[in-house]
């Protein structure tokens, strides 16, 4: 077992020994906190730990309250479980991801196509709720291609980067915009604790002093360099089969160049597969589908 796990009988081992503490009054209240957020930090690094074995190398938590706190109703995350405290943030990053992926003894097929490196993200994803399961926190999954909350918002609030004001790009200050937010987990109340606010928008403002290359680098002229970003164009576009190589804005873009996709299969190509754009904007047999029933962002 990995050093840093705790395992599940640990876990329940801690948690009873605290709470039996608890009921009897035998800590010292300064002892009792500092135990248990070691515990905490303990149990946190090993979910973390897990879900960069299961290739999800961005990782962060938020505070629900303070998120919802500037969202409509209708994208709060209490909207999609009243009882969430916590949102825990899963992405990927970078192509060393798929080197670090082998290099745990884990086998990807040699070509995989947007949508099969999307399920696979998913499926960890899917791990990580199991591994908190078993340590006694339960989870929601939102799967980032149904987005019942504004991914990008959450990106930068756990501290991933900023959504370029240009190009709608989310940009992280090492990996530029070569990352893709693959989804949240929803746990009920603050099993980690409290949670500092982690957004760096403040003071990583890459396109302030940017010549805006990915601008003109798109061949539908998507965006209108004031930060209006006609994503349905985008869909057409691709649909039509345009940009299969990847999107030439984000090819364009100077911010984490070195870590953009090369060889292998592409990871961080588009922010969303072809498939799910089809989907949410009702392209190929999709249009017989009405909006409500695709899962595409909510306007
Ligand atoms: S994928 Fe193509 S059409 Fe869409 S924004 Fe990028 S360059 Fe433009
Ligand atoms: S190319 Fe420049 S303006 Fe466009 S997203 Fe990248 S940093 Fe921002």
């Amino acid at each position: 077992m990995d050093p840093g796990k705790v395992s599940p009988d640990r876990a329940q081992t801690c948690l009873h020994v605290f709470l039996s503490g608890l009921a009897q009054g035998c800590f010292a209240a300064e002892n009792r906190s500092l135990e248990l957020s070691e515990f905490l930090m303990s149990l946190l690094h090993s979910i973390q730990q897990g879900a960069s074995r299961n290739g999800l190398n961005l990782f962060g938590l938020v505070d629900a309250k303070r998120f919802d706190s500037c969202q409509p109703r209708e994208h709060r995350t209490d909207a999609v479980q009243p009882d969430c405290g916590t949102v825990m943030v899963l992405g990927t990053a970078g192509r060393s991801l798929w080197g670090d992926f082998q290099r745990q003894g884990r086998q990807i097929p040699q070509s995989m196509t947007d949508n099969q490196v999307d399920e696979l993200a998913v499926a960890g994803a899917t791990a990580v709720i199991t591994d908190l399961w078993q340590h006694g926190v339960r989870g929601q999954l939102v799967d980032a291609r149904r987005p019942r909350i504004n991914f990008g918002q959450l990106a930068e609030a756990a501290g991933f980067g900023i959504v370029s004001p240009v190009s709608g790009l989310l940009l992280h200050p090492e990996f530029g915009p070569w990352v893709r937010v693959r989804a949240a987990v929803l746990l009920p109340g603050q099993p980690f604790g409290a949670i500092a606010d982690a957004s760096i928008t403040d003071r990583f403002r890459p396109c302030c002093s940017c010549l805006k290359p990915c601008i003109a680098a798109c061949p539908s002229a998507v965006h209108d360099g004031m930060g209006n970003s006609d994503r349905g164009r985008c869909a057409d576009s691709r649909h039509h089969g345009s940009c299969e190589m990847g999107c030439y804005s984000r090819m364009a873009c100077p911010v984490g160049a070195e870590h953009a996709d090369q060889g292998g299969p592409m990871l961080h190509a588009h922010s969303v597969g072809r498939r799910t754009m089809q989907r949410w904007f009702g392209f190929g047999w999709w249009r017989m589908v009405p909006r409500m029933f695709r899962g595409g962002p909510r306007a």
